[in-house]
């Protein structure tokens, strides 16, 4: 048996602003990134594969705040952030703040594989990836008009933090919207029984210059382990690092005997959202039971597998 579950970030999702045309845009786009991780799943390929490939789709659209389409720093430049974990011997790899890297999970992978370091940040990590061969690209490449009105928006605001606020967001002619949430994410479990989990992102609009979020940091916005779940999460960076709260879920199904569902409701609903933080995550178990917990209004998200139902989703159900 195997399964996948991804997700495009959490939000603020206006359902009276969408349009059949922005639906179908995230609607495909979704589920191309589910199928291509499936595909490798069901032709007997690691989890950490097929993560790293589901990511990869979401990372090559611009519709998502992750590669392509990551958000600005309040300097107008992009830094990204992502991390992989192999749920099977713990291994992991993470980037922070890196420019330039077409693709910063498949770079994260490189990382894990190497073994040497765990994460690397800035121009140390833009210069492995050019020693690992992984393809680079110029601003204009990551350049959107939706992200960079964002920014300008949120620096005139002077509010650096995500809002309710609904974003224009134009892809190619089509006027669709979006929110200042949109890290994307990926949990695996493949037919051998080993869990992985990716996360990447452009972070928060318009955050200060160095300014690392939880997609870069193992147990806060990633975290696999056999012997629990895999989680990638979505949300207000810093309150997921404070929370921990990818490795929470993993410690109370494991310590406190409490089913994923359960786990992730605590982590997110109490403990997060008790904070003040706002977000959510998706998570998979070893027998390949999906749990999606959020307090935001809406959350794009998927699932495809063997013997399971295919979904793709956005807001509360
Ligand atoms: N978690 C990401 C960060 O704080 C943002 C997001 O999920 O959209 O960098």
């Amino acid at each position: 048996m195997h399964r996948i579950a991804i997700h495009g970030g959490a939000g603020a999702l206006r359902q009276d602003l969408m349009t059949p045309e922005i639906e179908k845009l995230f609607t495909e786009t979704l589920l191309q990134s589910l199928t291509t991780g499936n595909d490798v799943l069901a032709a007997g390929g690691s989890s950490v594969e097929a993560v790293e490939k589901a990511v990869i789709v979401m990372e090559d659209s611009p519709i998502f705040n992750a590669g392509r389409g990551s958000n600005f720093t309040n300097q107008g430049r992009i830094e990204m952030d992502a991390s992989i974990m192999d749920g099977s011997d713990l291994r992991t790899g993470a980037v922070a703040c890196v420019s330039e890297v077409k693709n910063p999970i498949s770079l994260s992978r490189l990382i894990m594989d190497d073994g040497r370091q765990v994460l690397l940040a800035g121009e140390g990590a833009r210069s492995f990836a050019v020693k690992k061969g992984l393809e680079l690209r110029d601003f204009d490449y990551f350049f959107t008009h939706h992200r960079w009105d964002a920014m300008r928006r949120s620096i005139n605001k002077r509010e650096v933090e995500l809002s309710e606020d609904i974003v224009p967001l134009h892809v190619e002619s089509v006027s669709v919207f979006d929110k200042k949430y949109g890290t994307v994410g990926a949990v695996a479990l493949d037919q051998q029984g080993n869990l992985a989990a990716g996360t990447s992102t452009g972070g928060i609009t318009a955050k200060a210059a160095g300014r690392a979020g939880d997609s870069s940091l193992i147990g806060a916005g990633t975290y696999a382990n056999n012997k629990t779940c895999a989680v990638s999460g979505t949300g207000h960076g810093e309150y997921f690092i404070r929370a921990t709260v990818a490795h929470e879920i993993s410690a109370l199904v494991e310590h406190a005997g409490m089913s994923l569902q359960d786990a992730a409701n605590k982590v997110i609903q109490e403990n997060l959202a008790g904070l003040g933080g706002q977000g959510g995550v998706i998570a998979i178990d070893r027998n390949g039971n999906i749990s999606i917990s959020f307090n935001t209004k809406g959350m794009y998200r998927g699932s495809m597998g063997s013997d399971s139902e295919t979904f793709v989703k956005m807001y509360k159900d």
